[in-house]
């Protein structure tokens, strides 16, 4: 059985990070293995920032945001011969195989290594809930709480002022933290990659909320990357009766103390991650599906079509 695992972040941080490595640490100690914090992500493993994990060093981390054991992007470890400086600092200490935390971009790296012969595990670490394979990715609960706590509060000033906020939420082209926390905060119009996103017929939407619905104020939620929302927010004040005004939330979003929904799915799927580890399985990421943890193998994970978010639409549109 293996003896000797390590653990590592990859990637953009998520809060619940941290509950996923204490989940694997502990699950693993009591489990007879040694576990070792791989610092800093891939970049550490080749450089060879790897230091034992106890008990006591994950103590009171599950209710810290970030990652103790720190992130980075390294783009060489695609490289073969980079990744061969990775397996020879593991296997000089005795390390078999390895849980990753991290995003689409780790579990690749994972399923690399994997076929080199260090068995790795993917956990799916990203507030973004961009990883098609799973339901609910680790961080994504505390962003939207983030989220419907800041559009919450700029609905009060909003509707002071018979304005619009448009608000630009994370996602990285994947619009669950605009549809969730749009449904959550009751806003008026949400606008992901799955709407599409056109700048004349939004525009009447708002004149027609100001002009024939009356409302006070409107609340737009947009994803990252589809607009430049100041440049939009400039153009509801032109075309419609209300003031537009932008707010970019940023890496608040990121920030902050998991959930307890986040730090009880990390700790789910570190214990299933250390299990897998256990039967000498690699190459797989762990998932929630239907509230069951499961496993997929990472080549399928990369490749699986997305669950339609339409019927989620449809409620979000029922609601206005
Ligand atoms: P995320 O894991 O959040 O999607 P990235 O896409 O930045 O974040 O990937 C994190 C790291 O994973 C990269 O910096 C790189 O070290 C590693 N990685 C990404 N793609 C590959 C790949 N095709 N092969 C090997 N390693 C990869």
């Amino acid at each position: 059985m293996v003896k000797r695992i390590g653990v590592l972040t990859s990637g953009g941080d998520a809060p619940g990070m941290n509950a996923a490595i204490r989940a694997v640490t502990r699950v693993a100690l009591n489990s007879g293995i040694e576990v070792f914090g791989i610092y800093d992500g891939y970049k550490g493993m080749v450089e060879g920032y790897i230091e034992p994990l106890t008990k006591a060093s994950v103590g009171e981390i599950i209710d810290r945001g970030g990652t103790i054991l720190g992130s980075a992007r390294l783009p060489e470890f695609k490289d073969v011969e980079v990744r061969s400086k990775a397996v020879t600092q593991l296997k000089k200490r005795g390390i078999e195989a390895v849980v990753v935390i991290g995003g689409d971009g780790s579990y690749r790296g994972a399923l690399a290594l994997t076929e080199m012969g260090i068995n790795c595990i993917g956990l799916p670490g990203t507030i973004d809930n961009d990883i098609v394979c799973t339901d609910y990715t680790i961080g994504f609960d505390t962003a939207l709480t983030t989220i419907v706590e800041a559009i919450d509060k700029l609905r009060d000033t909003s509707n002071s002022h018979h304005r619009c906020s448009i608000v630009e939420v994370m996602g990285n082209r994947c619009g669950d933290l605009a549809l969730w926390s749009g449904i959550a905060c009751g806003a008026e119009i949400v606008i992901t990659s799955d709407t599409g996103f056109e700048e004349s017929e939004v525009l009447e939407r708002l004149r027609d909320l100001d002009l024939i619905k009356k409302k006070r104020h409107a609340i737009v939620v947009i994803s990252e990357k589809i607009t430049d929302v100041h440049q939009f927010a400039k153009k509801v004040s032109l075309n419609t009766g209300f003031s537009g005004r932008a707010t970019i939330l940023g890496h608040v979003q990121r920030g902050g103390a998991p959930t307890p929904s986040d730090r009880i799915l990390a700790s789910r799927m570190g214990e299933k991650a250390v299990d897998l580890l256990m039967q000498g399985i690699g190459g797989q990421c762990i998932s929630i599906r239907e509230n069951q943890i499961v496993s997929v193998p990472i080549q399928e994970a990369l490749v699986m079509p997305r669950t339609s978010r339409k019927p989620l639409q449809n409620l979000f549109e029922r609601l206005v």
